[in-house]
């Protein structure tokens, strides 16, 4: 299947769109110079900006940002009527909102781009199906505060565009797109953290924080796939010695096997239950699925490379997902289920021999 990047808009909506731009720039720059100094038409500039931030490459925008700037210094030394002095403070708050518009809208972009190339390297062990499935779910993440981050950059439109300018508003609202920018790019800098491919690189690290962020990226896929999903961390365990990330990435290939084996039942029994323990003196992880199940004899097989059932499988995620436990000196392994579906499970060393 191949999909069209979500942040591109198709041809011919795209030359449209880019014609509206150009017609809405050149009534805006009538405007502005046809009316008194105190109309600031020129901040509407910003409107444009905003709209061609899906359109545009980070270059083009930087230029059409230039551009604004440009013209309404133009139709400020072609207006001929009103207060000069009313003009210059409006010109002045117009060019500074272009540049935050303009500066913002590149920061999306910037973030938007970063967001794309961490969904195409991200959870590399794991099919390229599923990983289709679990870079949804990080941009609806990062979707939610780009889409604060124009609804902020509307509100501070709106306050600049007020006679007088709110500018306390205005700061207001640039302080909340900085924070949601902020928060954006923290996502991205997680999911980047997860995308790495080093060798083991031991560290002690809390074991259930590692799991609920893989969670947290997979929610979006048990959600789409009707799963229901049951969490169970013991709350004294002690910290992990692994390499966090490798580890993050077996989680979520065990996962995303599991959301791929549950979707063939019956939406109603469509349950992963996913839980840490300490056992001995290590710590077992285990994804427990309802789904179809392993059939007898197969058990050892699912681990050899390009071993697979699925008509899109590549069959390579558990082998790799042994290679990685065993070299962080653990064990991987799978059972049947109670009832239906399969167990997986990996055990991990410590730092302590008891409990925290
Ligand atoms: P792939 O998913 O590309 O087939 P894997 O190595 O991850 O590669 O899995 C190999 C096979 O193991 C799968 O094709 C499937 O038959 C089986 N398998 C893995 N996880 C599960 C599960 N949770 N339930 C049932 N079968 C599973």
């Amino acid at each position: 299947m191949t999909r069209q990047p979500a942040h591109r808009a198709s041809q011919p909506y795209r030359a449209t769109r880019l014609a509206f731009m150009a017609i809405a720039m050149a009534a805006i720059f009538l405007l502005d110079t046809a009316t008194s100094y105190e109309i600031a038409g020129s901040v509407f500039y910003t409107v444009v900006i905003l709209t061609a931030a899906r359109l545009l490459k980070q270059r083009a925008l930087i230029m059409l940002t230039g551009t604004c700037i440009a013209i309404t210094l133009l139709s400020f030394a072609m207006t001929q009527q009103g207060d000069y002095r009313a003009g210059l403070v409006n010109m002045t708050i117009s060019i500074v909102s272009i540049l935050i518009t303009g500066y913002l809208v590149c920061k999306m972009e910037a973030a938007r781009a970063a967001a794309h190339d961490a969904q195409a390297r991200l959870m590399r062990i794991s099919r390229v199906k599923s990983l289709e499935g679990l870079t949804t779910s990080i941009a609806h993440e990062v979707n939610q505060p780009l889409a604060a981050i124009v609804t902020s950059s509307n509100a501070c439109q709106r306050w600049l565009a007020q006679h007088p300018a709110n500018l306390d508003k205005a700061r207001q609202a640039v302080e909340r797109i900085l924070n949601d920018a902020g928060r954006a790019s923290s996502i991205i800098a997680r999911v980047r953290s997860l995308t790495k491919g080093d060798p083991p690189d031991k560290t002690a690290f809390a074991f259930n924080d590692a799991v609920q962020e893989v969670l947290t990226l997979s929610q979006g896929e048990m959600l789409r796939g009707s799963i229901a999903l049951t969490v169970d961390l013991a709350a004294d365990l002690p910290r992990a010695l692994a390499d966090r990330v490798q580890i993050q990435q077996v989680m979520g290939n065990l996962i995303l096997n599991a959301i791929e084996a549950t979707l063939p039942v019956a939406a109603a029994r469509r349950v992963i239950h996913v839980g840490s323990r300490w056992q001995g003196e290590t710590i077992v992880f285990a994804v427990s699925d309802t789904g179809i199940g392993l059939p007898s004899g197969v058990r050892e097989h699912v681990f050899e490379a390009f071993w697979t059932t699925k008509e899109e499988g590549i069959g390579v995620g558990l082998s790799i997902s042994r290679t990685i436990i065993e070299a962080n000196g653990g064990h991987l392994w799978a059972e049947s289920n109670d009832h239906a579906g399969a167990v997986f499970a990996f055990s991990l060393a410590t730092t302590d021999k008891e409990p925290a």
